[in-house]
């Protein structure tokens, strides 16, 4: 029997199915890795950046719709794969670590290493391979959140093999010190065992290693940002102003040492009532969502205050496992797929970044100035910039339709803020109030005027 379709023409339908989050079709993004024709049945394999992608069931839904459409097509078999995109991590010791991810908050208390430890289960849970390195050299906390009390032992080169708990291997800085020792570490100290522990551990191969850093931005905090090869950031806080401000120092200690922020979680946001298991809104929350857009990163999102957690963490069973359905265990489910939704989309467009800028003027200088690391200096207008605005509520994502109007954004209109996101772009923010659109690099390479 005659094949009902070509190759070309099951690619040509794929092409109407884009990722939403990285602006691409799944053809040009590289997504489709097989396709079977027999007759009038076609099997295709698309493999994604991450297995815990948050678009997993709509794209295969897509694909499915288009391909169905299809005219003499009488059966499809879409198959959802995943090897998840990294970060070439420069060190013999790591190579089989794909992505190294902080885990941080401005103070104690927020919920970091719950995160941490719910994070990682969600990760393992969507099919990724996880380890956690416990850095909270202050109260490592991670051995009795997830019930461990196995000490690591060696393999034959000496290498530490961490205990697994929950599919998770996990080491800690209490392994070493006890969970209740005093630390008087500083910064050199706990960068050396920092470094001892990412290098002298035998990982083997993880999509994804989380490292719960100690609370705070001092100097602690940014040796150990700096002694490990870092491809993002996770900030943990609460809806309280102060545990918001304190956050976005955070902030600034990724922005110094030029570690991508890939989003804020906010934590103990809503009350979990224990005996109808609603959410209810006790404190004001959305501080952590609004800070976010104040500092140009993605809103990871919210995790509600469970007292479940709670009891979950003194029983070394993470919530995500002990009760996956919980509102709580849920949201963590969310938050672990957006975080690797960005982590996908930092990795993507950091490899295909063309320059990078050496020096930004755009706020300091007349005429606003990028001099890019390959000698180049441009010069910008900014209603040209405003007007080229890629997000979502200036252009339709699906489309590509311009939805902004040109006449509704005034002459003199000015930047007000350029923040770095990740290593690929810029998050620009305007004098009416607009700030969401994020630049990449090679964006505002073809916005800019060569001097
Ligand atoms: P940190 O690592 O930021 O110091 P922890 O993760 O140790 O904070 O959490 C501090 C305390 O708050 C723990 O007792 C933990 O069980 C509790 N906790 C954290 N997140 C939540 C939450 N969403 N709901 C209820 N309790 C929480």
């Amino acid at each position: 029997m005659a094949d009902a379709v070509s190759k070309d023409q099951v690619l040509a339908a794929l092409r109407g199915v884009k990722d939403p989050d990285l602006g691409r079709d799944i053809v040009s993004l590289d997504f489709v890795k097989e396709v079977k024709i027999c007759g009038g049945a076609l099997g295709v394999t698309i493999e994604l950046t991450t297995p815990a992608c948050p678009v997993k069931d709509e794209l295969k839904k897509q694909s499915e719709d288009l391909l169905k459409a299809l005219p003499g097509v009488t059966a499809v078999d879409v198959k959802m794969t995943a090897q998840t995109v990294g970060r070439k991590i420069e060190s013999e010791l790591l190579k089989g670590v794909k992505n190294i991810v902080a885990v941080a908050s401005g103070k104690g208390g927020v919920g970091k290493s719950t995160a941490t430890a719910n994070l990682a289960l969600a990760l393992s849970r969507a099919g990724a391979k996880v380890g956690i390195l416990d850095a909270d050299i202050y109260g490592p906390s991670i051995p009795g959140m997830m019930g461990i009390t196995d000490k690591p032992f060696a393999d034959e080169q000496g290498r530490a093999i961490p205990p697994v708990a929950f599919g998770i291997k996990a080491m800690s800085v209490g392994m070493l010190v006890g969970e209740d020792a005093p630390t008087i570490w500083r910064g050199p100290i706990a960068s050396r065992i920092l470094q001892q522990f990412l290098g002298a551990v035998n990982w083997g191969e993880l999509d994804y290693l989380l490292l719960d850093l100690p609370p705070g931005t001092g100097d602690v905090q940014l040796t150990l940002t700096q002694s490990a090869p870092i491809n993002g950031a996770v900030i943990v806080t609460t809806p309280q102003d102060v545990a918001l401000r304190i956050a976005k120092k955070g902030l600034k200690m990724f922005l110094q040492v030029n570690v991508p922020v890939i989003g804020v979680i906010e934590n103990m946001s809503g009350f979990v009532c224990p005996s109808c298991n609603a959410v209810h809104d006790i404190f004001r929350k959305g501080g952590g969502e609004r800070s976010a857009r104040e500092m140009g990163v993605p809103f990871l999102g919210s995790i509600p205050l469970d007292p479940r957690m709670v009891e979950a963490g003194d029983l070394g069973t993470p919530l995500v496992s002990l009760d996956p359905n919980s509102p709580g265990a849920k949201a963590f489910e969310q938050v672990a797929k957006n975080v690797a939704a960005q982590l996908s989309i930092s990795n993507l467009n950091e490899k295909n970044v063309k320059a990078r800028p050496k020096e930004v003027h755009l706020l300091d200088q007349v005429p606003p100035k990028i001099v890019w690391d390959d000698g180049l200096v441009q010069t910008f207008d900014y209603r040209a910039l405003r007007l080229a605005c890629p997000c979502a509520g200036c252009i339709n994502e699906m489309t590509g339709e311009k939805m902004l109007q040109e006449s509704s954004v005034p002459k003199d209109i000015k930047l007000v803020s350029a923040n770095p996101v990740g290593r690929y772009g810029l998050s620009l923010g305007f004098s009416d109030g607009h700030g969401s659109g994020i630049y990449t690099h090679d964006r505002l390479r073809e916005l800019g005027t060569k001097v």
